[in-house]
């Protein structure tokens, strides 16, 4: 292979008269030069004359002297048989952008098979062939002119320095769309994979922020779940503070007067509190009345039943669908569970451990009562538990009850 530059000078130049557009003679004493490719020549248009005969490779080279295309000027490569061809395309420059190819070189269809080699081995579709034969019968076939992407086919005899000029304008146009095509092709998809990776990150970025959406929203639950606790619940007892009962009162009276089933409520009140107060201190009276709520609420079986801390030593239990033979027993549990705990009371006038007086009222909810008749009931019943001298229940008489 050699590298050969324009401008060329021609040793004889009586053998050329390319400006009148004469057939080009191929003469083997036009001189060339060799030399490495500078990088001002890397910015050429590679042109690649693959020909068994030095002649039309000066003539070519001639030809085409200070030619210009875009103002690129052009590096000629010489080949001189197909296998020289394939090294030139295969490993020495594959960024060839034309090859004025000869058909008959080292056989009589060299061409033919370098220009298979380079579309179907090397999958070259970029660089632009011209076919050049000295004989009319040597011309290919229609289908490899097709299939194999051939731009140009030239009888040497017809080749002038215009019509070879021609031929090299037209086909370095192609390969300049087709490589600017390529090059569009690969930026496009550079932007694609870019968007891809920015979409990647945004999906990530989103499935973090959902993450991390949801482990708050969690953590918020929580809190609220703890805030409706801390506000439903009374602090030292841990039971329903009077919040709650006031709420869930009323919402049982409304539900159970459309059902017209009973509502049953006791209050129950520390018998003689203060004088356990005075005895034992403020926080023994604390802890009394943490195990007195404690337990009653152990004892409710249904999960409807509440007990509520209602005032300072005084308890509510509401207990909806149950009749007052029902909360009779309810009472009978809860002085039962007060008679277990043992809470020792030293000064009570009442009995030697700590008890409860308790009131019961039940009714079903109905025009002309109301909450506040259910829970006047069961406190008169509970004074009365204490006027009968405490650590007993009494159950409100509907017989007294003036509506
Ligand atoms: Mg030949």
């Amino acid at each position: 292979m050699n590298q050969v530059h324009t401008p060329l000078k021609p040793s004889n130049e009586d053998l050329f008269a390319f400006d009148n557009d004469e057939i080009l003679l191929f003469d083997d004493t036009l001189d060339s030069r060799e030399a490495p490719l500078s990088d001002e020549e890397a910015s050429t248009w590679k042109i690649a004359i693959v020909d068994d005969e030095p002649t039309v490779h000066r003539a070519t080279q001639l030809a085409l002297r200070n030619f210009t295309f875009e103002g690129k000027p052009i590096t000629f490569f010489s080949a001189y048989s197909g296998e020289e061809g394939k090294q030139l395309i295969a490993t020495g420059h594959p960024d060839t952008a034309v090859i004025l190819l000869d058909v008959a070189m080292e056989t009589h269809d060299a061409g033919l098979k370098l220009v298979e080699y380079i579309r179907e081995e090397l999958h070259n579709r970029t660089v632009r062939i011209i076919l050049r034969t000295g004989h009319p019968g040597e011309a290919p076939e229609e289908s490899v002119i097709l299939n194999y992407d051939i731009n140009d086919y030239k009888l040497k005899v017809e080749l002038t320095r215009q019509r070879l000029l021609t031929s090299a304008i037209a086909a370095l146009r192609s390969y300049r769309d087709i490589t600017t095509i390529e090059q569009q092709k690969i930026e496009l998809s550079q932007a694609f994979e870019h968007l891809q990776q920015l979409k990647d990150r945004l999906q990530d970025h989103s499935y973090n922020l959902e993450l991390e959406v949801s482990k708050r929203t969690a953590a918020l639950e929580n809190a609220n779940k703890e805030l409706h606790r801390m506000v439903l619940l009374d602090g030292l007892t841990q039971v329903a503070n009077r919040r709650c009962f006031d709420e869930y009162l009323q919402q049982q009276w409304t539900l159970l007067s459309r059902l017209q089933q009973p509502l049953s409520l006791i209050l129950a009140d520390v018998d003689e509190f203060k004088r356990y107060n005075d005895c034992y201190g403020h926080l023994a009276g604390d802890d009394c009345l943490k195990q007195i709520a404690q337990s009653i609420s152990l004892a409710l079986k249904r999960p409807t039943d509440l007990v509520a801390r209602y005032g300072g030593e005084e308890f509510a239990i509401v207990l909806p669908l149950t009749h007052i033979d029902g909360a009779r027993q309810v009472a009978e549990t809860i002085a039962s569970i007060m008679a277990q705990l043992k809470i020792l009371h030293v000064t009570s006038p009442v009995s030697d451990r700590v008890t409860l007086s308790l009131g019961i009222s039940s009714m079903v909810p109905q025009v002309g009562l109301s909450l506040e008749t259910l829970i006047a009931t069961a406190d008169n019943a509970l004074y009365q538990a204490k006027q009968e001298g405490r650590n007993r229940y009494c159950v409100y008489e509907a017989s007294k009850l003036e509506l």
